[in-house]
């Protein structure tokens, strides 16, 4: 039977470009997001560059439980060998001068779909030699002024994938492990959804930043190895 590696987040960015690297390997993959035509120019791109390895798309809003739970039952009918949650936004401004419903948006993503998806995976695939990623940042260990939500966002990302990944090493019979990747700024559309400007500027905002292509390049170094955080700096 043919095994999948699920990445959410995979239209645009770090998952998109992590979804050509596992591509370029002959993974056969499972992406998810909301912008169907997005997914299906990379699955056709994918199809160029890599034509033995299988894309199946699933277009979901993920910041609704619901779907996430209904997603869960269709990813059934195959058998994953890894799970990467990626999906996520950012949300900057202070706190009381934010957008409440983007916040709770980033909260129900963030943290509420990565932690069902997450559970899920322990529950039907923990005795078998697989992996969940969970994408983090150097926010997720550090609580800059100006984007406390989100941090805090991602400080139960690293707090929940680091607790699992001890119960797991607890456990005699499980054979998943369970990861952190922890990006510093990388040039995607990231910035922009954080900032609703349509114009974000990396290179006003940032003295350097990571490309997609580097940070998936450190996504597979991580999945490669036996280490449980990724940090990068
Ligand atoms: P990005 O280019 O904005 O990608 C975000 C991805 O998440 C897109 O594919 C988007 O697809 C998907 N997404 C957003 N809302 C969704 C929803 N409701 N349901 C399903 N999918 C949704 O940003 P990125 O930088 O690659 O972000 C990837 C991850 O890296 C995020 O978790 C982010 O927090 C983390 N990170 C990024 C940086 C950075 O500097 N870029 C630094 C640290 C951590 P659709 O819009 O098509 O749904």
């Amino acid at each position: 039977m043919k095994k999948y590696i699920v990445i959410t987040g995979a239209s645009s960015g770090i998952g998109a470009a992590a979804a050509k690297a596992f591509a370029g390997r002959g993974e056969n993959l499972i992406l998810i997001a909301r912008r169907a035509e997005l997914l299906q120019s990379l699955k056709d791109e994918i199809a160029q560059i890599a034509p033995e390895s299988d894309v199946v798309i699933k277009i979901c809003d993920l910041a609704r439980s619901e779907n996430v739970l209904a997603l869960w039952d269709e990813l059934k009918s195959y058998e994953l060998k890894a799970l990467i949650n990626n999906a996520g936004f950012g949300d900057f401004g202070l706190v009381g001068e934010q957008d409440l419903q983007k916040t709770v948006k980033m909260i129900d993503l963030n943290v509420t779909a990565l932690a069902i998806l997450s559970s899920l995976f322990a529950r039907d695939y923990k005795r078998k030699q697989t992996q969940l990623i969970n994408i983090s940042s150097v926010g997720g260990y550090f609580l800059a002024p100006g984007v406390v939500p989100y941090c805090a966002t991602k400080f139960f990302v690293s707090a929940f994938t680091e607790g699992l990944s001890h119960e797991l090493a607890q456990d005699k019979e499980a054979k998943m492990q369970a990861k952190v990747l922890a990006p510093a700024a990388t040039k995607t559309e990231f910035g922009s959804v954080a900032t609703g400007d349509a114009d974000y500027d990396y290179d006003a905002a940032f003295k350097r930043y990571h490309s997609s292509l580097e940070m998936a390049e450190f996504l597979l170094t991580l999945y490669d190895s036996d280490a449980c955080v990724g940090a990068v700096n």
